[in-house]
């Protein structure tokens, strides 16, 4: 019988040539400037005026290498990717019981969809459509006493976890989402109808849109969901912020639902758990080895990065690290 040679280390992200793999993603994602990049966010001034030809990419290994490429040091609008830091808190903040407020099933809907409230009592599909992230909003309103010290425990949550301790809001998005937020205002009010919404709903809202309208560049991203690589530990802070256990279920939902309609074909292409946002983003996590964020503005009909979601299909292709 021959003796079948042990496989590679999946984890041993050291045999990969990263600086060369990111060279090459950047190279082919900036081939594509101009063709394909999508179409950037146009529900407010401040995003539609961003140039679409830009594109970051950050990988973060757990050994605190921090690979990086174009333009990963431009700071952009976080947009719904903060779904992910304001879940981990929620779930800190009041365990299991959260799940009695929001569900963990895809909606299969747009992110900013109503639909499925009515017949579902406000009990949003998942924390990462908007009406889940607005739930989890009414949570951390509750928990810490008031709107003002919810968001300065947001703001302290994301500096200690990416590292910088002026990440902040951008007064201008924030403002226009507020102007514009039409659906938002009634999908927190739809909620509230069902008592799934417990406080005032500008306090909620104002919260939501403090957190969309965040301000990161790619390798501050990509360290502020390290944790989710790491079994809960932050290696930026040396804090720990979840069990393993909460962990494998924030990157279940974040396979599952990050990336709203398009679950199924970004599992497809991709493999891995993710969260997009508006702004261009996509965070990625390959559990046990590195956490990612990619940007680049342009968006598909969904609302997911267009290349980024392509940069991100080609690093699991060049690597072989995904989780399926
Ligand atoms: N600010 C956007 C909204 O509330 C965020 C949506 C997103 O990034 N998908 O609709």
């Amino acid at each position: 019988m021959p003796i079948r040679t042990p496989p590679h280390n999946p984890h041993d992200i050291s045999r990969h040539d990263l600086p060369d793999i990111l060279g090459t993603i950047d190279s082919e994602v900036r081939g594509m400037f101009g063709s394909d990049m999508g179409k950037v966010a146009d529900y407010i001034p401040s995003l539609a005026s961003v140039p679409p030809d830009q594109f970051g990419m950050a990988v973060v290994t757990l050994d605190g290498q921090v690979h990086a490429v174009g333009s990963a040091r431009q700071p952009f609008s976080i947009q719904s990717m903060s779904k992910v830091h304001s879940l981990t808190m929620a779930l800190g903040a009041i365990g299991d019981d959260l799940w009695k407020r929001v569900g963990r099933e895809p909606s299969g809907d747009p992110f900013n969809s109503l639909v499925q409230l009515e017949h579902e009592n406000g009990i949003p599909r998942n924390p990462f459509i908007n009406a889940g992230a607005l739930v989890v909003a009414d949570v951390l309103v509750s928990h810490f006493g008031s709107r003002e010290a919810a968001e300065n425990a947001l703001l302290a949550f994301v500096r200690a976890r990416s590292g910088n301790s002026d990440a902040g809001r951008d007064e201008e998005v924030a403002a226009s989402e507020r102007e514009s937020g039409y659906r938002n205002v009634a999908l927190v009010n739809f909620i509230r109808s069902f008592d799934n919404i417990r406080n005032d709903v500008d306090d909620v809202l104002d919260f939501y849109f403090l957190q969309c309208a965040l301000r990161m560049d790619c390798v501050e991203l990509a360290r502020s969901v390290q944790y989710l690589a790491d079994g809960g530990h932050c290696a930026t802070s040396g804090e720990t912020v979840a069990s393993p256990e909460r962990v494998r279920r924030i990157n279940a939902v974040m396979m599952t639902c990050g990336t709203y309609d398009a679950a199924g074909e970004f599992a497809f292409h991709v493999g891995l758990p993710a969260k997009s946002g508006v702004g261009g983003g996509i965070v990625a996590v390959v559990p046990k080895v590195a956490s990612l964020c990619v940007w680049a503005p342009g968006l598909d009909e969904k609302g997911n990065s267009r290349l980024g979601g392509y940069a991100l299909h080609r690093f699991t292709r060049l690597t072989g690290l995904s989780v399926v």
